[in-house]
């Protein structure tokens, strides 16, 4: 059973993929075939998420078929009862404001527009996982604790701190605007709750990881270039900790914004 720090980790990689999360639910019902599996998730890469499952000692492999493994269901378990308890939650929040708006800077990926840092209090902390359905193409991360949500060009990032970042925005104008609208919505869900919008997909593309990688082809990663590693990024074959140089402290805002982009993985 995963316990120490190495394989803390490979669980965290093999459950930050969209298909591995879904491969893992699928089999909550019983064991299934490797063809049951790629008819419901798809059968591209399948043979490697299901490996990546195996090493974090999530599920077990048979010959042709796979289970969840003891671990693996007692982690769904244990994952289930803390989303249902951080659902509770809503009732005992507070309406928020924006109490402040602190930095505009130039978009990394764009420097024709802004980055907009602001602060929502009080912060809302586990319970923002509650607010995802409020929002067609929103997005709970549990790795980095915040909800994030695309529309148009503008992805904001509701962190559980209170900080509040907006990208690719053209003026202090519209990011008030979208603030203005973006605390409207959460305090109507705080006083009347939740009324879920229909779900949107959002598709990333590799150029739009690209951007924010280092764009130095050093091959720290393992790979030739860096547009080779967000390309295996966007497959799952690879995780953003495999860049170490996003770690130097002059790509942490690039570092944040991979992060954030990784949720619609
Ligand atoms: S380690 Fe990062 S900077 Fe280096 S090639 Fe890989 S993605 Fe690019």
């Amino acid at each position: 059973m995963p316990g120490n720090p190495n394989e803390i980790k490979l669980v965290n990689n093999a459950m930050s993929n969209a298909t591995r999360r879904k491969i893992m639910n699928f089999l909550t019902d019983g064991d299934r075939s490797t063809e049951e599996i790629g008819d419901s998730v798809g059968k591209s890469m399948l043979d490697f998420h299901l490996k990546l499952l195996q090493q974090a000692s999530l599920i077990e492999l048979g010959e042709g078929t796979v289970r969840l493994s003891e671990y693996g269901r007692n982690f769904l378990k244990d994952k289930e009862e803390k989303d249902s308890g951080k659902s509770a939650d809503l009732s005992q929040a507070k309406p928020v404001d924006i109490v402040e708006v602190r930095q505009l800077l130039p978009c990394i990926a764009d420097s024709s527009k802004f980055r907009v840092i602001a602060n929502l209090a009080p912060p809302l902390g586990g319970t923002l996982k509650v607010l995802e359905p409020l929002f067609p193409r929103g997005r709970y991360s549990d790795r980095i604790n915040a909800l994030i949500m695309q529309k148009g060009e503008i992805i904001t990032t509701i962190y559980g701190t209170g900080k509040v970042t907006m990208t690719m925005i053209k003026n202090e104008g519209e990011a008030r605007e979208a603030l203005g609208n973006l605390r409207s919505t959460i305090n109507e869900a705080i006083a009347k709750g939740v009324a879920p919008a229909p779900r949107e997909k959002v598709r990333v593309e590799p150029m739009e990881l690209y951007k924010y990688l280092p764009q130095t082809n050093c091959g720290k990663c393992g790979e030739q270039s860096c547009y080779t590693f967000a390309i295996k990024l966007m497959s799952g074959e690879t995780s953003l900790d495999k860049c170490t140089p996003l770690n130097e402290p002059k790509y942490a805002t690039n570092q944040e914004h991979l992060q954030v982009l990784s949720a619609y993985i």
